[in-house]
């Protein structure tokens, strides 16, 4: 056990914690991170096997290291892993793996915190928690334990064979839910896939991927979800060399769409009757985009090639126009469920004044109400891009300019007396 003091502890050797390391390091802000696993663990160990990364490699990666693949590929979750791995050895980040960070602690009476770690303690004026956008995984508590069926969350999802011969229930339809249940298919599994509420941008459209789209548009910005919703669910693929998702496709290869898991009882599980409602409005997500897009390119008298294609959906399958509400899961030869439902955030180590009363953090663009206390890598911090590998790279940033400015307060000694901001 031991004991080190430094200026900044980052809590965390994702994405996050990397860039962060950078911008400190840059401005020569002392700094140590503490990962509890490994560099980039995440994407080693709790993303499926298959995965490719959502967006292409030229646009999902920090500003100074490009990925060995070519631009438009979606690199694989162990390139992307290795692609971290390699940024931390390039800027020479001060990362200490296999330490945990058991608790920190305000120093009562003086500045600074005091963080407990598997290692010993170690004191810091600034701490910074980027332990990630997507903790703790959520189960809603829907089918009990009691009924006997295999339920895993889509961070432990590792692929087909993992799971019990027989069909297999998904719930969920963002990007995991998705892909998940279209590998299932594949696999020629029998699969329902019960869809919730999503948006779901073209892949492609007159030769641009979605991501440059939301770029140019200005959407990679946006500061708040739509219409207060907390979080938005994106379902796009970069499976297969990356292509659009339409329900009416995964239904075409056999997968039966539901509407919302919404209760089970004697072996059923009910469906919400939304199934159509949430199928439309992931379709005029999907054509606004084209319509900007097409509005966009006309007004800047751009050459793109016109798909007039891509407006045209087609008739929706009959297991969305009649769609199925009941479920009997052993009549279905149901004998799993993926419940690709989402993440929670699990803080319960930073014992400091930065959060409301549901426990969510509460703060300014990372800036917490604990001064000295700062987030990266949450969902929305500052805008849509901030959970991504792009944009935790500017939040970050912009965390490291704002403790250079707390620095200089705290240099600032015109009575001679110890300044303790
Ligand atoms: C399935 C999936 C696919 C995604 N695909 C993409 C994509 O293609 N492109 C993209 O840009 N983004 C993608 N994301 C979003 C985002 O890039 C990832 O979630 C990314 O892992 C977030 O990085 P992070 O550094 O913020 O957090 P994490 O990667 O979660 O890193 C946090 C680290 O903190 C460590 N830690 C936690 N608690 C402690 C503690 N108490 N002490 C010490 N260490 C601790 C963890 O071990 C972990 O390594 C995806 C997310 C998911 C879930």
């Amino acid at each position: 056990m031991s004991s080190t003091a430094t200026e900044v502890l980052v809590v965390g050797g994702g994405q996050a914690g990397i860039a962060m390391s950078e911008h400190l390091g840059n401005h020569g802000v002392p700094h140590i991170v503490l990962e509890r696993d490994r560099v980039a663990e995440r994407w080693r160990t709790s993303r499926w096997d298959s995965l490719v990364a959502n967006g292409p490699a030229w646009h999902d990666r920090f500003p100074n290291l490009e990925f060995p693949c070519a631009p438009d590929a979606f690199p694989t979750k162990e390139e992307v892993a290795a692609y971290l791995a390699e940024y931390a050895e390039k800027i020479n980040a001060p990362i200490r793996t296999g330490v945990e960070v058991i608790s920190v602690t305000k120093n009562i009476g003086e500045p600074g915190f005091r963080a407990a770690t598997s290692e010993g303690t170690i004191d810091a004026r600034y701490v910074v928690a980027a332990t990630g956008p997507f903790q703790k995984p959520v189960i809603p508590a829907v089918v009990p334990d009691a009924a006997r069926i295999h339920q895993i969350h889509s961070s432990a999802y590792c692929n087909p064979r993992q799971l019990p011969e027989g069909a297999v229930l998904v719930i969920g339809a963002g990007s995991s839910g998705v892909q998940i249940a279209d590998e299932l298919r594949g696999s020629g599994r029998e699969v329902y896939l019960a869809v919730s509420p999503h948006d779901r941008p073209p892949r492609r459209y007159r030769g641009r991927d979605f991501v440059w789209w939301l770029g140019v548009l200005n959407k990679w910005e946006a500061a708040t979800p739509p219409q207060g919703a907390e979080h938005v669910t994106i379902a796009v693929s970069g499976a297969r060399g990356g292509h659009t998702v339409d329900f009416r496709n995964l239904a075409a290869d056999g997968i039966t769409l539901v509407g919302t898991a919404e209760s089970y009882e004697d072996g059923k599980i009910r469906f919400a009757p939304d199934l159509k409602q949430n199928i439309a409005q992931g379709d005029a997500n999907y054509l606004s985009l084209l319509q900007e897009a097409d509005a966009y390119i006309e007004r800047n008298g751009l050459d793109l090639p016109e798909e007039p294609g891509a407006h045209h959906l087609q008739p929706d399958p009959e297991c969305v126009t009649d769609p199925l509400l009941e479920l009997d899961l052993a009549e279905a030869g149901v004998t799993s469920i993926v419940w690709a439902t989402g993440f929670t955030q699990d803080y319960s180590w930073l014992k400091v004044d930065a959060f409301d009363e549901k426990g969510r953090p509460q703060h300014r663009r990372g800036i917490s109400s604990e001064p000295g206390v700062f987030f990266l890598g949450l969902p929305w911090q500052s805008r849509r891009g901030s959970s991504f590998i792009w944009g935790v790279w500017h939040d970050a940033g912009f965390l490291a300019d704002h403790i250079m400015i707390r620095r200089s307060y705290r240099a600032y000694n015109s009575a001679g007396a110890a300044a303790t901001v």
